[in-house]
């Protein structure tokens, strides 16, 4: 019955054709959309809400997910290592292709930050982040009933305890729980499992390709 539920969901947004600019311009360049694709993936992009580190909605009619055709492909590899695994559990995505212009609006909402240290956490536009490529996906895992797991602090937490290079030594110091490096340890292992790179300061953040192939086989999303 559920299997059934998914598959027609997936065909009603397959159906249903967008009328964003983003969006077109995007299938236009052959990136494909998340949920018609991979309809055990779960997609909530934040910045299409309030609830996100600038807390306003800056995608506007923005509401898919896209990425790369190949980028989907290990998309759904790493949602069934996932499963097999953890039965019942969906990857849940909050970032995937970003355009260009929207790159500029984070790059310059962040001036608390001087640029060395702001790129951290918000690729300079002037370098392209991997998401204007469609190759980078920013995402965690929910349960059966769809709850995100606890990572130990929300997405786009800018600090130490965000950063997978310094799990060990939080964990050690009481700062990040067992648990939640558990949880991150689930993501991870489904997200490298299916050929994804992680990086240094997210725990969230996982590349297809490192930025000199993304540039190589795709152009910038506007
Ligand atoms: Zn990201």
């Amino acid at each position: 019955m559920r299997t059934i539920v998914i598959l027609l969901l997936s065909f009603a947004a397959y159906a249903q054709k967008t009328t964003c600019s983003y969006e077109l311009a995007m299938e236009k360049q052959g990136l494909l959309e998340v949920t018609s694709n991979a309809p055990r993936v779960l997609v909530e992009l934040k910045y299409a809400t309030a609830d996100n580190f600038m807390g306003r909605d800056v995608y506007g009619c923005l509401t898919h997910a896209y990425v790369q055709k190949p980028v989907l492909h290990m998309l759904n590899k790493a949602q069934a290592s996932l499963e097999k695994k953890h039965p019942g559990y969906h990857l849940l995505i909050y970032d995937a292709a970003r355009p260009l212009s929207i790159q500029w609006i984070l790059w310059n909402t962040l001036t608390q930050y001087k640029p060395a240290e702001r790129q951290k956490y918000v690729a300079n536009p002037t370098q392209h982040s991997i998401h204007n490529y469609g190759s980078a996906l920013d995402l965690t895992v929910a349960d059966a009933n769809g709850k995100p797991l606890d990572m130990g602090t929300k997405y786009d937490f800018f600090g130490d305890l965000a950063y997978p290079s310094k799990e060990k030594a939080m964990l050690a110091a009481g700062k990040l729980s067992e648990q939640a490096y558990k949880n991150r340890l689930i993501l991870r292992e489904a997200m490298q499992s299916a050929g994804f790179m992680r990086i240094e300061f997210e725990w969230w953040h996982f590349n297809a390709f490192s930025r000199a192939e993304a540039k190589r086989r795709f152009p910038v999303v506007q």
